[in-house]
């Protein structure tokens, strides 16, 4: 049980029923806000407290706050999904708050117990209930809990003063036509983590570095950028916000081994599943050779990657300065029951064996 006292203010000006049948009939991505927003603070005194939901609103800084100068900062990124018979959930919130807590070691925040995590972004979504979309279409209700030092402080040492948030964000379908396979751009010359270096935490500094790289791919017409070990320059790790799986012909399938990867829930939970199918999942040092060579020569299949915004994303190809895997236009059969199987837990259509699924509202 959570020991966080929420205070709710209601808004008196909710969004008008009209304007947000407008917005949930075509929400796009992390462009409109609900009505409301959480918050909570700490402080070494007085540890974590002044919980409360109120109006969703900018902020006030000081210009000297430290996350602006010191990207003392993690985030977590869930969805809330409605199911037909009008029920709202979420998926595997506690995994959510076990990832908070371990990003806020690695970043020096303090900790927030994992059921008050669960009970913050239950408080919010229940309030702005009205703000999940419908099930058709696979939009839900995108929620992004985040942590910063909000101490005013130039000095260089974890703050003081540190405000916990929840906001949240109707999120449409990411695929308007179905899975579309993506292109892949490897990058060799930036890496986005190094060996007791951040990469396993969700915080926003991985993100600040990996612009630039995603930039780069862009640029040479791909959608994602793929990044290397930082130490060797040989290994698969990452996208900039999804991890990788690897389908052999022979049945096999690979995923990256943790360490310097972000260890996704969509990475966990589809070892599960394939396990549940009667796919055992090596998790191992993977080599870029292995991936250009296997696609190359047929011996690797399919290839997807995954995480909460997307679910199951196929690759159609990978690019590098001086070649590229043949194309493959169209989703694996794999990749597409891996998907199918994930959605329809989420969305409640199909059996929930192993517990994954938080009832909110
Ligand atoms: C959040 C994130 C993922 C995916 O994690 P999920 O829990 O599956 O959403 C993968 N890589 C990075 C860098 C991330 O930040």
């Amino acid at each position: 049980m959570s020991s966080l006292d929420i205070r709710v203010d209601q808004r008196p000006d909710l969004t008008p029923d009209e304007r947000l049948a407008e917005i949930l009939a075509n929400p796009g991505f992390g462009t409109h806000f609900t009505d409301h927003m959480l918050t909570v603070e700490w402080t070494p005194e007085e540890g974590w407290h002044g919980a409360r939901i109120g109006a969703y609103g900018p902020l006030t800084l000081d210009p000297a706050t430290a996350v602006l100068h010191y990207a003392q900062e993690i985030f977590e990124g869930m969805k809330a999904y409605r199911r037909e018979d009008g029920s709202v959930w979420t998926f595997r919130p506690e995994a959510n708050g076990q990832r908070l807590a371990r990003s806020s070691q690695r970043l020096a925040l303090p900790e927030l117990p994992v059921e008050d995590f669960v009970a913050t972004v239950d408080a919010l979504v229940g309030v702005d209930e009205r703000w999940v979309p419908e099930a058709a279409g696979e939009k839900s209700l995108y929620v992004r809990p985040f942590m910063f030092a909000s101490e005013a402080f130039l000095g260089v040492r974890p703050a003081k003063h540190v405000t916990y948030m929840v906001i949240a964000s109707p999120a449409g379908a990411y695929f308007s036509k179905g899975p579309t396979p993506i292109t892949l751009w490897l990058t060799e010359e930036y890496t986005r983590a190094g060996r007791g270096g951040m990469g396993a935490a969700k915080t926003g500094g991985n993100y600040a570095s990996s612009l630039v790289a995603q930039q780069e791919a862009m640029g040479q017409g791909c959608d994602q950028v793929v990044f290397l070990d930082g130490q060797e320059g040989r290994y698969v790790e990452e996208l900039g916000g999804m991890n990788l799986y690897f389908v052999f012909k022979d049945g096999r399938i690979v995923t990256p081994e943790l360490g310097t990867i972000l260890e996704g829930i969509t990475r966990a939970s589809i070892i599960e599943l394939l396990g549940k199918m009667g796919h055992s999942v090596e998790e191992r040092r993977f080599d870029i050779r292995e991936w250009q060579e296997g696609v190359t020569s047929g011996d690797i299949v399919e290839v997807f990657a995954c995480g909460t915004a997307a679910v199951v994303t196929p690759v159609g190809s990978l690019k590098w300065d001086g070649g590229e895997t043949p194309e493959v236009a169209e989703a694996g059969e794999l990749t597409m029951r891996v998907r199918q199987a994930l959605v329809d837990i989420q969305y409640g259509r199909a059996e929930d064996t192993f517990g994954w699924m938080h009832r909110v509202v």
